[in-house]
């Protein structure tokens, strides 16, 4: 049984088949890449299955609980978390704050589990900061921690918006676009964390608009063009695909 799956998608805006019967399916411990040129479905793919708004038609089903339009708050709780291609960091906040306000309202038994149950406010507040500290110093932000985060590069944005989610503790972590706008060093450790990630047992799907890029880090490529999958399958044999090679070609 795959852990997260579409099938049948479909999203209309206006009279534009944005995804069209798309159906997808990602197994337990995957990381996998989802590409296609610009305007190809793949953000208003992730916004149906994150539950930012719902599909005209189709399901998604999370560890076979049908979840078709749930909320992106219900969906977290049940493990999957998703950042956006425009980072939602708050500017007139510091990136600690960014990190700590992360932490979801209502705690759940996912969250910081141990110390959470133990219940207390001054308690889960303590858990959340210890949390919040962790991953600040996980994506080497800890020198600009008191920094406004709009003082942060492109790409340390991109790390910020990781390490908010990641306050959530997700199953699956979708990421649309994380090396957009990111300079090499940067991709690069943003990649490593990702490859951590999944090593430790974390489910990986990542959006990407370039080609390449994903070759060495993802095991699985789901291409789309104009909201239909198009080819999916090993990286390598993926990117050598004429109706790929043509797809780009033909923007
Ligand atoms: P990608 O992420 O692959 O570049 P998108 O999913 O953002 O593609 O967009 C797919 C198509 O749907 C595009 O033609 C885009 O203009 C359209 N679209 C996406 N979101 C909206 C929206 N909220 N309102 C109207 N059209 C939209
Ligand atoms: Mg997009």
């Amino acid at each position: 049984m795959s852990l997260l799956s579409a099938e049948g998608l479909v999203k209309e805006f206006g009279g534009l088949r944005a995804i069209d019967e798309l159906s997808v399916s990602i197994d337990d411990g995957e990381l996998v890449g989802v590409m296609g040129p610009n305007g190809a479905g793949k953000s208003t793919f992730f916004n149906c299955v994150s539950g930012v708004i719902p599909p005209d038609d189709g399901t998604v089903t999370l560890k076979g609980t049908d979840v078709t339009g749930d909320s992106p708050e219900s969906l977290a709780h049940r493990g999957l978390v998703r950042t956006f291609q425009n980072t939602r960091e708050l500017e007139t906040m510091t990136v600690r704050d960014n990190v700590r306000l992360a932490a979801p309202d209502q705690p759940g038994e996912r969250t910081l589990p141990a110390l959470l149950r133990s219940g207390s406010m001054t308690e889960r507040e303590a858990a959340v900061r210890e949390r919040a500290d962790e991953l600040i110093e996980m994506f080497e932000l800890d020198h600009l921690a008191d920094e406004y985060s709009s003082n942060l590069s492109g790409g340390q944005r991109k790390l910020l918006e990781l390490a908010r989610t990641l306050m959530l503790d997700p199953d699956v972590l979708m990421l649309d676009e994380p090396f957009a706008g990111v300079n090499p060093t940067l991709t690069r450790e943003i990649a490593d964390h990702v490859r951590d990630l999944n090593a430790d047992g974390m489910t990986v799907v990542i959006i990407e608009h370039e080609l390449e890029t994903l070759t060495e880090l993802v095991d699985r490529l789901v291409v789309l063009q104009q909201g239909r999958l198009l080819v999916e399958g090993d990286p390598e044999v993926v990117l050598e695909d004429e109706r790929v090679i043509e797809a780009y070609l033909g923007g």
